[in-house]
């Protein structure tokens, strides 16, 4: 569904990432793992067109996004939830996760939000508090939610787990667990790699904007990824 070919992303003179090249099957969870700055982020933001691609490709269903305007991206079946969450503080819980679907109409607004709410009961209860005052847990609940609620085809999750205490860390990954019932295909960068391989379904060892490794998720938690990663 998912493919990244030989992708260069540079800022200036420092090269972050060269010649990388990834796929994701459809209806799949796949997880990249690495340390700071091995170039996760810089690879989500190429894909949402964030950072400028130096070289190489970027194909979701055969369109090549590179050549697609980051703005008219969403639009092309992608939800986004990025490093730190990045909930707007002020606004209530709904309309940060309605934010996500502001060209629908009320009555389906209210049904997506519904659904959301079945995922995560949270959205129910606080819907009308500011979001500013939740817990890193919910608040990172909020983020999937927001990146959910356009109905995309293929969700990037950006260190959903970053700083999270493991009972939040627990409940976000029976969410994304429930993903892959649902078919949508996930795209997640971590640093725990551990909770993070429970979830995925295959995985890729990054470090300096290279692919160490990859494979099913069996094979990464093997031995080799313990010596080369963990
Ligand atoms: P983290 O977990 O800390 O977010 P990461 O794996 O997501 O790390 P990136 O943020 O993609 O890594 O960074 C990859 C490399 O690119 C690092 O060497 C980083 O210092 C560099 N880098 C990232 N953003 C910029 C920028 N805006 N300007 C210059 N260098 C950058």
């Amino acid at each position: 569904m998912l493919e990244i070919s030989n992708l260069t992303v540079r800022y200036g003179g420092i090269t972050a990432m060269s010649d990388l090249s990834l796929t994701v099957p459809r209806g799949e969870t796949v997880i990249l793992v690495g340390a700071n700055g091995a170039g996760k982020s810089s690879l989500i933001n190429a894909i949402i067109g964030m950072v400028p691609v130096a070289k190489g490709s970027i194909k979701l269903d055969g369109v090549e996004l590179t050549k697609i305007a980051p703005y008219n991206r969403a639009g092309c079946g992608i939800g986004y939830s990025p490093e730190g969450r990045r909930v707007f503080p002020t606004m209530t819980v709904r309309d940060n996760v309605l934010a996500g679907a502001s060209r629908l109409g009320r009555a389906k607004q209210n049904q997506v939000y519904e659904k959301l709410s079945t995922l995560f009961p949270m959205l129910a209860t606080r819907a009308n508090d500011a979001a500013g005052i939740l817990s890193g847990g919910q608040q990172q609940m909020v983020a999937i939610a927001r990146a959910l609620s356009s109905s995309p085809k293929l969700l990037l999750l950006d260190e959903p787990f970053l700083g999270l205490a493991p009972v939040w860390i627990q409940q976000i990954s029976d969410a994304i667990r429930h993903f892959r019932e649902e078919g949508i295909t996930v795209l997640m960068t971590e640093q725990m790699a551990v909770p993070a391989l429970k979830v995925a379904t295959y995985g890729y060892v990054i470090r300096n904007g290279h692919i160490l490794r990859g494979g099913t998720v069996d094979e990464l938690r093997g031995a080799a990824l313990a010596e080369e990663y963990l």
